[in-house]
């Protein structure tokens, strides 16, 4: 069954900066490995496009379930230095707030399941801690609607 679904993988995330490469069925959870693509990755003090890689940083992005099982994104995000003003900056993604591990359209899920049940039976169905949910609650979920996320 899942050899099935990667042939529509990508098609599935609907996440235009994430290219998923494989899937992984681990422990009741579902590992989408990909890389990010079309990242921007201007200085945001100083607007030079010149920079290097700094560091590394494996990332792993709570997204919209795939078959009723939890799902990660995992990819490579990349540290990045300006080579005029020596500032570092992770590269921007636009699917995901700067230090979130979920994804702004899963943020946004678990905000719409919040509103028509208790924090605890949506803990429980998403297989996230009840603090886990406060604290994606607290989140300005709607700025993800302001900007095209796609
Ligand atoms: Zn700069």
């Amino acid at each position: 069954m899942l050899s099935c679904l990667i042939m529509e993988l990508n098609d599935i995330l609907e996440i235009r900066q994430f290219k998923g490469l494989r899937l992984e069925r681990k422990a009741g959870e579902i590992l989408v490995w990909g890389k990010l693509k079309d990242v921007e990755s201007v200085c945001p003090r100083c607007g030079e496009e010149a920079v290097k890689p700094h560091q590394y940083y494996e990332k792993r992005v709570r997204h919209l379930s795939i078959l009723n099982q939890p799902t990660y994104l995992c990819f490579i995000h990349t540290l990045q230095r300006c080579l005029a003003c020596n500032r570092h900056f992770m590269e921007k993604v636009n699917f995901m707030d700067s230090q979130r591990q979920y994804t702004r359209v899963y943020e946004r899920h678990v905000y719409e399941m919040c509103r028509g049940q208790s924090i605890s039976r949506v803990a429980e169905m998403e297989h996230l801690s009840r603090d886990e949910v406060k604290g994606l609650l607290k989140k300005s979920w709607f700025r993800a609607t302001e900007k095209s996320s796609a």
